[in-house]
């Protein structure tokens, strides 16, 4: 079975993530290394870092997962921007080799009008100047999107050509959305369309390159390019996708992690993991 999990939040320290995540039953966690909404953060401390390991230990080391800032455009038109989004990209990095985390999610990039091959080309050569600066062993996971606006990576092919104009290749994987590839019209709610969109990442990147999978449901239909996602079973995706999917054999222990809405009495991961788990055992 696929190592289940979900984005958990660290609010005050990094190292609650994991009595959150067994909170709700996750074998695998996600976390943001820093908030996610701003490009600057304070260095970890001494004691945030052993609090951390001791934590992390404590919970038989689980897979843990970082998310990267959603500020970061690696493909920004404005200077300023990206060598912002350059910096905050390594400082990202090296903070995931501190609490070494088995990759960093992360999304391409948005062209922003200056168009897709132009909008890839920068992303490569703002991959290749900030993996080139740093020496962490810390893979980049490129996410695929759900093709919003200027957003690249909705497509494998995308991903694949992203990671082909790289140099630095073997740092670069991919981390899989079902909401964001459903939402880029591949039809995932069927089995079917669910295997077609994995024989074409196998075809064009190749399923080693994959180093986690987001199991999302989405609120809108099938090729609506908008990203929202909903619990397990309650999108237009429907819980069968992601059973097949967890209990997939060639999966098995990648992470799978939700980024499920999350309400006033936070069980819903709780309860969609379990639900889950049942419905593989079954
Ligand atoms: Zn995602």
């Amino acid at each position: 079975m696929a190592l289940l999990g979900a984005h958990v939040p660290t609010a005050g320290s990094v190292g609650r993530a994991f009595a959150n995540a067994k909170a709700i039953g996750a074998d695998s966690v996600q976390i943001f290394v820093k908030n996610p909404n701003r490009w600057g953060a304070g260095a970890f401390t001494e004691a945030e870092l052993k609090a951390y390991g001791r934590e992390r230990d404590r919970h038989g080391n689980p897979a843990v997962v970082a998310h990267a800032s959603y500020l970061i455009n690696l493909s920004a038109t404005n200077p300023e921007t990206l060598k912002r989004s350059r910096t905050a990209l390594k400082d990202e990095l090296t903070r995931c080799a501190q609490l070494g985390v088995g990759g960093l999610v992360l999304h391409p990039g948005a062209h922003l009008g200056a168009g897709i091959e132009a909008g890839l080309d920068a992303a490569a050569r703002s991959l290749d100047l900030v993996l080139a600066e740093i020496e962490t062993p810390v893979p980049v996971w490129l996410e695929n999107t759900a093709g919003q606006g200027t957003v690249l990576g909705s497509r494998p092919q995308e991903l694949a050509a992203l990671i082909a104009s790289c140099d630095q290749k073997v740092r670069l994987g991919v981390c899989l959305d079902t909401c964001h590839a459903f939402a880029a019209g591949y039809a995932v709610h069927t089995e079917a369309g669910l295997e077609e969109f994995l024989e074409a990442v196998e075809t064009h990147i190749g399923s080693t390159r994959i180093g986690c999978f987001h199991l999302n449901d989405s609120l809108y239909p099938l090729g609506s390019r908008r990203d929202r996602h909903a619990t397990l079973g309650l999108g237009e995706i429907g819980m069968a996708a992601f059973v097949w999917l967890a209990g997939d054999a060639r999966f098995t222990n990648t992470p799978m992690l939700l980024e499920t809405p999350v309400g006033d009495d936070k069980q819903e991961h709780a309860r969609d993991l379990a639900h889950l788990r049942e419905a593989l055992s079954a």
